[in-house]
């Protein structure tokens, strides 16, 4: 699942290219993935079959700004609305051109991977989310689920299995969502202090520090990737108990978090999909990890030590048995 980096990457990416467009008009092709303010108007039945009607208050929008809370994308529209996007597990946005939809909409695979390779940043064709074989394929694609036809191009929102989300709401009312109304502070917010940190680790005395700061309402943004590589620079191993969680260690916890969020935004998230590193992405934080995805390779610290992976609480850690404790 993309975290604070990839997302931060995504808004930004994204900001590039759609701000200022127009939303032409909407295709709904998966009902579940597009939820909307029951207030504003919701599917149909018509002739026994379902209809995915388009908001009208979506249509004829121009977008304004694209921002990030936690793991979530917020579009906003002018008159007071907002598109809010969950990629969750599997979600994409992929954007074309029209000026180059002919050519990357049908294009074969190789010729695809060449424009994604040659293009200056705002001709292109825009891959965003997580990386696999649509990154490469014509669009729309088996898991395309939502259209957005935009003045100068499309934006295609792709989710294989369908966890992701894309939301219309009054702006207004975002915060009240309930995705965004459970999260907990921004690691960049002036609350998320060392004190904060070593708090709700003595709430959750006997929750290990991984799960901890996994929970979205404790802080937000940071998830698997990014957990293992803080707790390798603050010195902590994922598997230490809350209540063994010293005000020090709250202190280099904070400060690691920083880093590593930081840095992966430095490279633009991390591109990482069933091992391998496809062609199209953006991202470049995985030359730059330290555990994620490093098990029995030499601790980077140098202490002759090696990654391991566990299992902790149905996910994976991995850590320096020499380093961390
Ligand atoms: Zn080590």
């Amino acid at each position: 699942m993309p975290e604070l980096p990839e997302v931060e990457t995504v808004v930004r990416e994204l900001s590039r290219y759609i701000v200022g467009q127009k939303i032409k008009s909407v295709e709904i092709l998966s009902a579940r993935s597009f939820l909307w303010n029951p207030k504003i108007t919701r599917p149909k039945k018509v002739g026994g079959k379902t209809v995915f009607p388009v908001p009208k208050e979506i249509l004829g929008r121009t977008i304004k700004t694209t921002s990030r809370r936690g793991k979530g994308i917020i579009i906003d529209l002018d008159k007071g609305y907002s598109i809010l996007i969950h990629l969750k597990m599997t979600g994409q946005l992929i954007y074309i051109p029209h000026s180059r939809h002919a050519e990357l909409v049908s294009a074969s695979r190789s010729k695809i991977l060449k424009r994604v390779q040659d293009d200056k940043p705002e001709k292109g064709r825009l891959n965003l989310g997580h990386p696999d074989a649509n990154f490469l394929e014509s669009m729309p694609s088996s898991h395309t689920r939502v259209i957005f036809e935009l003045t100068h191009g499309t934006l295609y929102f792709n989710d294989q299995r369908k966890f992701g989300w894309v939301k219309l709401t009054p702006t207004k009312d975002i915060f009240a969502d309930k995705f965004f109304a459970g999260l907990g502070p921004e690691p960049f917010d002036k609350s998320f202090t060392a004190k904060y940190l070593w708090d709700i680790c003595q709430r959750r005395p006997k929750s290990n520090i991984k799960s901890i700061i996994l929970d979205q309402k404790m802080v937000s943004g940071v998830g698997n990737i990014y957990s293992d590589e803080a707790l390798f620079y603050a010195h902590i191993k994922p598997t230490r108990k809350g209540k063994d969680i010293s005000k020090t260690d709250a202190s280099k916890l904070r400060s690691a978090i920083l880093k590593v969020l930081k840095l992966g935004i430095k490279y633009s998230g991390t591109s990482i999909s069933h091992h391998r590193t496809p062609e199209g992405a953006t991202g470049k934080m995985q030359n730059h990890l330290a555990v994620y995805e490093r098990e029995g390779e030499p601790c980077k610290f140098g202490c002759k030590g090696t990654v391991k992976r566990i299992k902790l609480g149905g996910r994976s850690a991995r850590y320096c048995p020499v380093c961390q404790i």
